[in-house]
């Protein structure tokens, strides 16, 4: 089946094609600047030149529009009709505490992205506006909805209940439902395969290190804990997120700098992190350049973000009683070596884990640990298009 990978932002939607068989991409792109001046959909199909498409993009179904009509183009499309693509599959951010698996979409499914739009208010909207554009430029096709929150769903209470006033959970829903779950269940999943793990028992921490950045404990590929909350802020230090912090600092800088609480929440969500410690950038490259340059911030950032990975880590093997893999993604655990290497060296070593140097130094899916290491460490590149295309052939089933 030829499955529509969709993840709509604000102004942006990006696409991919995947073949689910062979599970190799026929087509990507991108439309920007949806709902502004000087809209552009880029597509791309391998081995070709992009073919660039400049033309008034009103709202988010001008984009579907566009999107069908450069996959089926003449010249540059890669299908011939509409009806050679199975099924379309959506990342959407928060399911609330009531979706507990991807869904085939439905007015109920609809309803529950619209009730969590509080809690996802930058995404949730636009990930609806992405289905519903679908709905109507290619109607009776099968969309279904790939939440990110959907990890966290198996999490024991003891994991995503906050020490609240319970009132909270039970009028608002207030509770921890991490983030990044299509990553943490893809790599969780793939770690277990490509390591040949017990499928049903093995003990996985991920750790998705990114601009955004949060870890994982799992099970048999089942979430167990998972560092960010209820929303993203939660957790590691980040490009530009603070990560954990006591929320004593938010009532000192509103009364000391006459700021108001979102004031505080937008500096905690995009001007800290490595950015607001460094005080270079967000870019883990940039950031890296300057500590090797002698910039001394820049260097305790990056100490800080590992020193925050490392404790993660150890309080999840805590919670597991054991962790019998530990696996790296996104464009820092995918990349950087050296955050790794410092990582598994300066802090777990009283796990027995110990890395292979030369295997490190890989960017691609490997095993780099040393071959007596008691832990199996990997480098597990994420692709979250892909899991979500493995969810909407699993639901939607072989046509
Ligand atoms: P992501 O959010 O997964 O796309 O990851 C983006 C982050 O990965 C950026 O901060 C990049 O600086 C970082 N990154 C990409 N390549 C490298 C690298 N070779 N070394 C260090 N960081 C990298």
């Amino acid at each position: 089946m030829k499955v529509l990978v969709i993840n709509c932002g604000s102004s942006s939607l990006k696409y991919q094609l995947i073949d689910s068989e062979s599970e190799k991409v026929l087509a990507k792109g991108l439309c920007e600047r949806i709902g502004i001046d000087g809209s552009k959909l880029t597509h791309k199909v391998p081995g070709r030149e992009d073919y660039v498409v400049e033309t008034p993009m009103p709202d988010h179904r001008k984009a579907v529009s566009l999107v069908f009509e450069a996959l089926t183009d003449a010249d540059h499309g890669v299908v011939k009709t509409v009806d050679e693509i199975g099924a379309i599959g959506h990342r959407v951010l928060h399911g609330g505490a009531t979706i507990t698996e991807s869904c085939v979409v439905d007015e109920h499914v609809k309803k529950v992205i619209r009730d969590c739009f509080d809690l996802g208010p930058l995404h949730n909207p636009a990930n609806l506006m992405g289905i519903e554009a679908c709905e109507k430029v290619v109607p009776g096709k099968k969309n279904v909805a790939v939440f990110d929150t959907t990890f966290g769903m198996s999490l024991p209470e003891k994991a995503y209940y906050y020490a609240i006033p319970k009132e909270y959970y039970d009028k608002y829903g207030i509770r921890r439902y991490g983030f990044h779950g299509t990553s943490h269940m893809f790599v969780s999943r793939e770690t277990i395969r490509f390591g040949k793990l017990d499928p049903k028992n093995a003990k996985v921490i991920v750790c998705h290190l990114g601009n955004g950045a949060s870890v994982s404990a799992s099970i048999g590929g089942k979430g167990v804990d998972t560092s960010m909350g209820l929303t993203p802020l939660e957790g590691l230090i980040m490009g530009t997120r603070s990560g954990d912090i006591d929320p004593a600092v938010v009532q000192f800088i509103c009364n000391h700098e006459n700021k108001t609480v979102d004031e505080v929440l937008n500096i905690l969500n995009k001007k800290s992190g490595v950015l607001g410690l460094s005080g270079v950038s967000s870019d883990f490259r940039d950031v890296s350049k300057a500590a090797a340059e002698g910039n001394h911030m820049a260097q305790v950032a990056l100490d800080a973000f590992r020193y925050r990975v490392a404790k993660y880590i150890g309080a999840y093997a805590a919670a597991m009683n054991g962790v019998d893999a530990i696996a790296f993604t996104a464009g820092v655990g995918e990349n950087d070596a050296e955050t790794r290497a410092q990582i598994v060296g300066q802090y777990l070593g009283y796990l027995g884990a110990k890395i292979d140097p030369e295997r490190n130094q890989t960017r691609s899916e490997q095993e780099i640990s040393a071959d007596d290491s008691k832990v199996r460490l990997f480098v597990i590149p994420t692709n979250e298009e892909l899991a979500i295309c493995r969810e909407t052939v699993r639901l939607v089933g072989e046509a």
